[in-house]
């Protein structure tokens, strides 16, 4: 049985048998390969899709939250607090309720996905919903934790996060034996890409791997600070995990991208649509709009004559947890009725 990320990562992560550790048994998600994908497009290159989705919570958020949450413990905080586009408050919630402690989220109201409402409400979190936007949240917890130690902050910019984001590269490596030419990777406040890019590097130091990835960033058109250089004040798009206009870690995932050959680019919110629709009925596999950022980045980006060998796609989040999304494409329109039908399933299925 997979024991989650701490127990399986544990000298890498820095943690002894002797530690108490808030594990649901996050990570070990699967890695297809995408090989309708490859065919409809007629790629050379084999593509591989890292489903974050299935993590307990459904998004990757969980990597990080155990290795906080279980810090945190350790160091007798009292409670957690995170601002959230909705994927950390669900996160948060959950481990906070599995470490008996209280998780306070601050949301900007109207702005996430009910699906993850729904999640952070169920175990039992403090919702907490601010009249302005994520990154206004977030600079209103960042204070909040200056002046109450008893709080731990678990967004991104704390670096337990990122330490156990890292593991999702430790994956890829272990199931592939070495890294892929290019890792593809949705960014919202940029800390997944960060940390990717170091737990590459951390199994290159240690003699795992030889060569590095290329990463490509991907943010949405509509919320693109990284690609633009400016901030975004009104940031908009519908793939809200993503909808960040002033990323914490930007310096840090500029600098990565830069050291590893690789770039950030914007993709619109069609691009992210048709992505999204592929990768359900191509691969069987429902994400959440901002996850799909990654495919649709890697479908413009790459040529059937380009010298890409392999290539990861993470595919950040699930798609149960926006079903307005499904919605909004218009494809309940498709749902047949008994009236509608005007004659037997038998009969139906039989002219199939
Ligand atoms: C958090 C999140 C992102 C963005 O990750 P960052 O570390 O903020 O760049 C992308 N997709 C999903 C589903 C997320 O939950």
């Amino acid at each position: 049985m997979w024991p989650g990320i701490i127990s399986g990562y544990m000298d890498l992560l820095g943690f002894t048998e002797r530690d108490l550790i808030v594990s649901l048994h996050e990570g070990n998600t699967p890695l297809y390969q995408a090989s309708n994908l490859e065919k409809a497009l007629g790629l050379k290159t084999r593509i591989y899709l890292k489903f974050e989705g299935l993590n307990p919570t459904g998004s990757f958020k969980d990597r990080g939250m155990t290795v906080a949450v279980s810090r945190a413990i350790r160091e007798g905080t009292k409670g957690i607090i995170c601002a959230s586009t909705g994927n950390t408050a669900a996160s948060a919630a959950a481990y906070a309720a599995k470490a008996g402690i209280p998780a306070f989220i601050v949301i900007p109201n109207d702005q996430i996905a009910l699906g993850k409402l729904a999640q952070a409400l169920a175990y039992g979190g403090e919702v907490l919903a601010v009249d302005g936007s994520f990154d206004y949240a977030l600079e209103l917890v960042r204070s909040l934790v200056v002046e109450d130690d008893r709080l731990a902050l678990v967004n991104s910019v704390n670096p337990d996060r990122l330490l156990g984001q890292r593991t999702g590269a430790f994956e890829i490596v272990d199931v592939l034996g070495e890294a892929p030419d290019v890792l593809s990777i949705p960014v919202g406040n940029a800390g997944n890409i960060s940390a990717y890019w170091d737990g590459f590097k951390q199994y290159k130091a240690a003699g795992i791997i030889e060569k590095l990835p290329a990463l490509w960033g991907f943010q949405a058109e509509g919320a693109a600070p990284l690609v633009t250089g400016k901030a975004v004040m009104d940031p908009r798009t519908r793939a809200t995990a993503i909808r960040i206009g002033r990323p914490a870690s930007g310096e840090k995932a500029l600098q990565a991208t830069r050291e590893s050959n690789g770039f950030v680019a914007a993709v619109s919110e069609e691009e992210i649509m048709t992505a999204w629709n592929e990768l359900a009925r191509l691969e069987g596999i429902f994400v959440e709009p901002a996850s799909a950022a990654s495919w649709a980045g890697v479908r413009k980006t790459l040529t059937s004559s380009r010298d890409i060998d392999s290539v990861v796609c993470i595919l950040t989040g699930n798609g149960l947890k926006d079903q307005q999304y499904v919605l909004e494409q218009g494809l309940h329109q498709n749902v047949v009725t008994p009236e509608e039908l005007e004659e037997s399933i038998d009969s139906y299925l039989r002219r199939w």
